[in-house]
């Protein structure tokens, strides 16, 4: 048994807090925020996420995948909205499988009250990670309520404290390679109020997508009808959150572009001048480990920009995968862990890094790009009759455990082969034609 302080207790700390718990290990969780448990914390803050198979499969081998089972809505179908209003729903996957859309703040409080129901597990909430000394595995923090400092030593410390991670920030004085990469496009979230009725105002099973090119806006059911809508915009330039000064830009934008939520958007000036504007970043870093004393997980091991749906996805799998590599190597092997923790995740975090800025044009150019929507028909037919062949990239990052970086080699293969596909002569006529498939399988046997 050893004494492990996790550093964050967010998303992924808590979740780490149950698998280490399990393995009987004497967890100590320091969260900078109060419990949000308590009333209203999370008030105000409804950013809603994906779940997907990687997540499902790290909650399943936690023991609590019946426990956010509870709290999600099913997502069949992405459904783009063009200017005109006309809708185009287009599935997720041809089984009908769905990924899943649940409140962060419910889940964290989901996965902070399992923790709890560990005896091994104690949750220092208002507890702010100062300093760490890396070689003896010792934290500092701050109790934001006294106002004391309080040095706790462990035998091993995970820093999972988000993108602005201070754990990371201790291992940036040694040997570590970092990068931030600040993408054009902020963010800021307008909320879909339910009918009067609580009924939802849109199809709640499907991720509502209003792609121009620039910019787009997303929708992602509540559970209580509603729909956490993100706007996704350049920073600066035409087009631009800085672009919208007063109520009548934002009125002129929203009716030249998203005409059709107006209606559903009764509070939409109030929502835009009243929440915050958000940066977006991907942090690269490496290695995840100090020693057999520190390791690195989630976001503050790598952050990513949301378009994949993938972040919490991906800290998960970090969990999962260090539970198995104790199961290999045992609980007193740390320094073995480690290393092979770091060799096993680092490259699929630089992966999902690239997936999620591919995916990012994928939903604001392509998604409403006819080509688009004929390559994603062609592979859709493909992977209908040759599923052992051909397994859309999508497909492999939402619904297989696949891992990333292999996932993502095999979608540049089909780049390749889908770019010789939609170049031939008639493609929108005959693509469900005999030659087209044959084409598709010989070009797999080549390229
Ligand atoms: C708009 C948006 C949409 C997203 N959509 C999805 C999605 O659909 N699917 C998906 O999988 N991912 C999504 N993500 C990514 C996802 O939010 C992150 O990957 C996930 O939150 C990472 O969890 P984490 O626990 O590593 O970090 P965080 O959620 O950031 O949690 C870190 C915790 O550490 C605490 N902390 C920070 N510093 C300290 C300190 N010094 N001392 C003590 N505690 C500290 C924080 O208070 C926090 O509770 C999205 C992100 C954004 C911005």
């Amino acid at each position: 048994m050893k004494q492990i302080t996790i550093v964050g207790g967010g998303l992924v700390g808590s979740l780490l807090a149950v698998f280490l718990a399990k393995r009987g290990h004497a967890v100590h969780v320091y969260e900078r925020r109060s419990d949000p448990r308590k009333a209203s914390v999370y008030a105000g803050r409804s950013i809603n996420l994906v779940v997907s198979h990687r997540g499902w499969t790290a909650l399943k081998a936690a023991g609590v995948k019946e426990a956010v089972e509870r709290i999600v809505v099913p997502v069949h179908a992405r459904m783009t909205h063009d200017r005109d209003g006309k809708l185009t729903r287009l599935p997720y996957s041809i089984d009908g499988r769905p990924i899943h859309s649940v409140s962060r703040g419910e889940l964290n409080k989901v996965l902070l009250s399992e923790a709890d129901k560990y005896p091994n597990v104690t949750v220092h909430f208002d507890h702010r990670c100062t300093s760490v000394h890396l070689d003896t595995a010792t934290c500092t923090f701050h109790n934001e309520e006294n106002g004391e400092n309080v040095a706790v030593t462990a035998d091993v410390v995970f820093g999972a404290d988000g993108a602005p991670s201070a754990v990371r920030q201790e291992m940036m004085k040694g040997r570590f390679n970092f990068s931030q990469e600040y993408i054009e496009h902020d963010y800021k979230e307008i909320a879909f109020p339910p009918n009067a009725d609580g009924t939802p105002q849109m199809d709640p099973n499907c991720l509502h997508i209003w792609a121009r090119r620039y910019f787009m806006m997303m929708g992602l059911a509540n559970q209580d009808g509603g729909f956490t809508g993100t706007l996704f915009m350049p920073h600066s330039g035409e087009f631009s959150f800085d672009g919208i000064k007063d109520e009548k830009d934002l009125k002129r934008f929203f009716e030249a572009h998203f005409a059709d939520a107006i209606p559903m958007l009764p509070d939409l000036t109030e929502q835009y001048f009243r929440n915050p504007q958000s940066n977006l970043a991907i942090i690269r870093c490496g290695p995840w480990t100090h020693t057999d004393k520190v390791a690195l997980i989630g976001d503050a091991a790598h952050a990513i920009v949301p378009f994949y749906g993938e972040g919490m996805n991906a800290g998960y799998e970090d969990c999962k995968v260090l539970n198995d590599l104790l199961n290999d190597h045992g609980d007193d092997n740390w320094g073995v862990v480690l290393d092979a923790y770091n060799a096993a995740r680092k490259p699929n975090g630089d992966a999902i890094a690239d997936l999620s800025l591919r995916n990012f044009v994928e939903m604001r150019d392509l998604v409403a790009d006819p080509r688009f929507i004929l390559r994603k028909k062609i592979e859709g037919r493909m992977q209908a009759k040759h599923p052992d062949k051909w397994l859309p990239l999508y497909s492999q990052v939402k619904f297989t455990d696949t891992p990333y970086v292999d996932a993502w080699n095999e979608g540049l293969r089909h780049d390749r082969i889908m770019e010789e596909v939609l170049a031939m002569p008639d493609i929108a006529e005959r693509w469900e034609s005999e030659e087209v498939e044959m084409k598709v399988l010989g070009l797999l046997e080549q390229v």
